[in-house]
């Protein structure tokens, strides 16, 4: 168990070959491991709770591909269901039954969601939305917080500082300013700001958009009445409220954060889960704001692969299987044990720490905390957290390579993984 030092020879070899193939030899820029140091494992393979390396070593994983393999991965149902998909064809550019089959599970399960539309990523999804947002209420203007993603989409890569915390300067260069320029932000968990922002932009104002857990900068949850109040104001000045579910939903319960915490948004966006590990996003809502979607109505928006076969059998299919009795218990049961478990490690070995869960979505901060937005978040120790990442890695656990992103666990976690997880922590936590 406390191999120190792993054989990572071939790993090596295969991203080193990478780099003059893809910028910085990878197609998404966290894979890199840029934020924790050291080279990337190059995987092999993946089932259930695990992943082998082209090694060979073994790890337990909790980034689940970043959240789809909730199931696990390689579910063996979610497999079969796509071997017998996949001899229909892959693509049919043409409407299938089976997409009414995940838009009424869609549907039936999201509170928000009256219609839906299948596109082929959670950028798209947020895309798709905003221009959604702003065609139904004839605004331009947007406001997003800081420190959540939605997506790589020019509209969206702002990260104003706090000095300039309403200009909508872009993010990356390539976004003109002239793009972002609708795109305003406040700090997450602060009605105040948004209150503010509302005021000075009378009447212009599209809505507001937000991951209603925070996964993208670490896990941040929601302060209580945050949701309702952004509910609030958003009637109040005649804006639309979205939740960029690409992450929660499905996650934290089966109907997402809106179902959670019972405050119930004008449209949601969703990924990730949705497509059981194939390329899916979905958004949908009220029938009145859906119906501006063409063809049925004016905003235009379309997919050669859109409600592929392939994707909506693994989708279909995945859901099935959360709809289980005792699924979020589970995954609640197993991941607060788990962080739970990190944060008293910590302490045990003389480490600030913060975190917390809700069901299979989890986060731990190195810094005291508390965490409500981003600023916060990024008062932590971000170089302890790259040597803590090294040594899971090298005790045979695979976490998400970047201080600010969440965790996940999937339910074929056993409690004995948590338990080696923890074992492995404490090893770690105190050689930092
Ligand atoms: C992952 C993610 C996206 C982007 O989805 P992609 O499929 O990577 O394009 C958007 N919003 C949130 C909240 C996400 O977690």
């Amino acid at each position: 168990m406390v191999n120190t030092t792993i054989k990572t020879t071939k790993s090596q070899e295969i991203f080193a070959a990478a780099q003059s193939l893809m910028p910085g030899g990878v197609n998404s820029p966290v894979r890199a491991f840029k934020s924790v140091g050291g080279q990337p494992i190059v995987f092999d393979r993946v089932k259930g709770a695990y992943i082998w390396d082209v090694d060979g070593n073994e790890y337990i994983d909790y980034v689940g591909t970043w959240g789809p393999a909730i199931c696990g991965h390689t579910n063996p149902e979610v497999i079969a269901a796509l071997h017998s998909a996949l001899e229909k064809g892959t693509s049919f550019g043409a409407p299938s039954v089976l997409e009414n089959v995940l838009a009424e599970m869609v549907i039936d399960a999201v509170p928000s969601i009256e219609m839906v539309r299948f596109v082929n990523s959670g950028t798209e999804a947020c895309m798709a939305v905003l221009r959604l947002m702003r065609a139904f209420t004839k605004r331009d203007k947007i406001i997003k917080f800081e420190g959540c993603y939605h997506g790589h989409a020019d509209m969206f890569l702002v990260k104003a500082g706090s000095g300039v915390a309403t200009l909508g300067l872009p993010d990356s260069p390539g976004v003109p300013k002239s793009v972002t320029s609708d795109t305003l932000t406040a700090p997450f968990n602060d009605l105040e700001a948004v209150k503010v922002l509302f005021e000075q932009n009378r009447d212009q104002i599209a809505g507001v958009i937000l991951e209603p857990v925070v996964g993208n900068a670490g896990f941040v949850t929601p302060d209580a009445g945050f949701l309702e109040g952004l509910r609030e104001l958003t009637h109040e000045h005649g804006a639309l409220l979205v939740f960029d579910e690409v992450m929660t939903g499905f996650r934290i319960s089966y109907g997402g954060a809106q179902e959670k915490f019972g405050v119930t948004p004008d449209l949601t966006t969703l990924g990730k889960i949705i497509g059981g590990g194939l390329p899916v996003g979905a958004y949908g809502g009220r029938r009145d704001i859906m119906s501006m979607v063409a063809p049925a109505g004016p905003m235009y928006q379309a997919g050669t692969l859109s409600g592929n076969p392939l994707a909506m059998t693994a989708g279909i299919k995945t859901l099935e299987l959360l709809q289980k009795p005792g699924t979020y218990d589970y995954l609640e049961q197993i991941t607060k044990k788990l962080a739970d478990g990190l944060l008293q490690v910590a302490r045990e070995t003389g480490h600030d720490a913060c975190g917390g869960n809700i069901s299979g979505m989890f986060g731990m901060f190195f810094t005291s905390g508390p965490v409500h937005n981003y600023e916060d978040a990024k008062a932590s120790d971000t170089a302890k957290f790259g040597r803590f990442h090294r040594g899971m890695l090298e005790h045979g656990i695979y976490l998400a390579p970047s201080q600010f992103e969440a965790g996940f666990t999937s339910i074929a976690h056993t409690p004995e993984d948590i338990e080696r997880t923890l074992q492995a922590a404490l090893y770690v936590m105190s050689t930092l």
